[in-house]
């Protein structure tokens, strides 16, 4: 059982209509809320970045069950390929603004909502801003700049952001939140993937009833917070798969060395987020003096096959490692390498791998620093690996 997040300070200025009264009566039934519950709903905003696949059923549903004000900020226009998934948005709306529709769709739903719309990109410029008169942020972004930031802006001003991705067949969905205990997403991912390494919907697809799914799941976290019931996912990681048709959880923990939400944090207010997110194949070219040797998945197979005599080191977290990993392959995390040379063996070649190749060439350099002679780095990492060798290996 967790705490509201909404202060009994809020809730002096607040009633429940008559009409209120009747059009939540499902909820006032429910113990675990009653009419103090709706009264923190009603007194709740709500910031939803991105009003697309993801956004929309959670402002749709948010909306349904009275939450006081919900933002949205969104810059786009309805294209026909959105109504697949974006139930906000209609075919005699295709051409028109998002958020004007979104307005609209809202309103017809539950008219005593306050709809805020911030018809702009979310940017580092104006991010503080927006986020500044909400209780909890629903990251409904798809790309990486919009997440980190997202990420940042709400730990620096200690609102929970709660996270949420699709592709394919498979979601995800978390809520960041250091104040509250947890990891931020910066702790999980500490470095953006390479540009192109994890594509978006539009470039990978997604099966539309995906995001409706995972937008309810955020839009739930936000209400369990509002109202103070249930455990939320702060510091736990939760992965979808419409296939196989399961859920899966895993814990987080917090790295005492994020940058942002560690023990000590170098960032203190947002940065420049395309260039981050677009910096990896940069630097990785101008270290390319240095570099060490790396594999294709492909050749990784192929010398396994073959028996060659072959050490898989996997340098990523124990979580991640319960996501998926490489059968055969033997788990130190990059953090513990250095501790645990003696646990690899001299003779045969190592081949260290991570997520997407970052951690592990990292991992390689100190191994090669260390006297290690036939270290290689799997080129892209274990997506790498799911994308062209073993598809059944879950992709994150
Ligand atoms: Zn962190």
């Amino acid at each position: 059982m967790s705490e509201s997040i909404i202060g009994q300070e809020r809730l002096a200025q607040i009633a429940l209509s008559a009409d209120d009264l009747a059009r939540y009566s499902r909820h006032l039934l429910l113990p675990e809320l009653k009419a103090e519950g709706q009264l923190r709903i009603k007194a709740a905003r709500v910031l939803c970045i991105g009003a697309g696949g993801l956004g929309s059923p959670a402002a749709l549903y948010l909306a349904a069950a009275g939450v006081g004000k919900i933002g949205l900020v969104d810059f786009d226009r309805v294209d026909i390929s959105n109504l697949q998934r974006q139930i906000l948005y209609g075919t005699k709306d295709v051409g028109r603004k998002k958020l004007e529709v979104a307005s609209e769709r809202i309103h017809d739903t539950n008219p005593r909502v306050d709809v805020v719309s911030y018809d702009c990109r979310f940017t580092s410029e104006n991010a503080q801003e927006i986020i500044a008169p909400y209780d909890v942020i629903i990251d409904g972004s798809d790309n990486f700049p919009t997440r980190y930031l997202s990420n940042d802006v709400c730990v620096f001003a200690r609102k929970p952001n709660i996270y949420g991705s699709v592709s394919r067949f498979e979601g995800q969905a978390s809520v960041f939140a250091p104040h509250l205990g947890g990891p931020c997403y910066r702790c999980l991912f500490p470095e953006p993937p390479p540009p192109g390494a994890a594509p978006n919907c539009a470039e990978a697809g997604v099966l539309g009833v995906l995001p409706g799914i995972i937008g309810l799941v955020q839009a739930t976290e936000a209400l369990k917070l509002i109202v103070g019931v249930g455990e939320p996912l702060v510091g736990r990681f939760l992965i979808f798969d419409a296939l196989k048709m399961n859920f899966r959880d895993f814990k987080l923990r917090r790295d005492a060395e994020c940058p942002v939400c560690g023990q000590h944090p170098t960032i203190f207010r947002p940065i420049d987020y395309e260039r981050f997110c677009g910096a990896q194949t940069a630097s990785a070219a101008s270290e390319s003096a240095d570099a060490v040797p790396s594999v294709s998945a492909k050749e990784l197979k192929r010398k396994m096959d073959s028996r060659e005599m072959l050490t898989l080191v996997d340098v990523r977290e124990p979580w991640e490692y319960g996501i998926a990993q490489i059968t055969g392959s033997r788990l130190i995390p990059l953090g513990e390498l250095e501790k645990r040379l003696k646990e690899l063996p001299r003779e045969g070649i190592l081949v260290i791998q991570c997520h997407s190749g970052a951690r592990s060439e990292q991992g390689a350099k100190l191994l090669q620093q260390a006297g290690f002679g036939n270290v290689y780095n799997l080129e892209g990492g274990i997506e790498a690996w799911s994308r062209d060798v073993d598809p059944t290996v879950p992709r994150y």
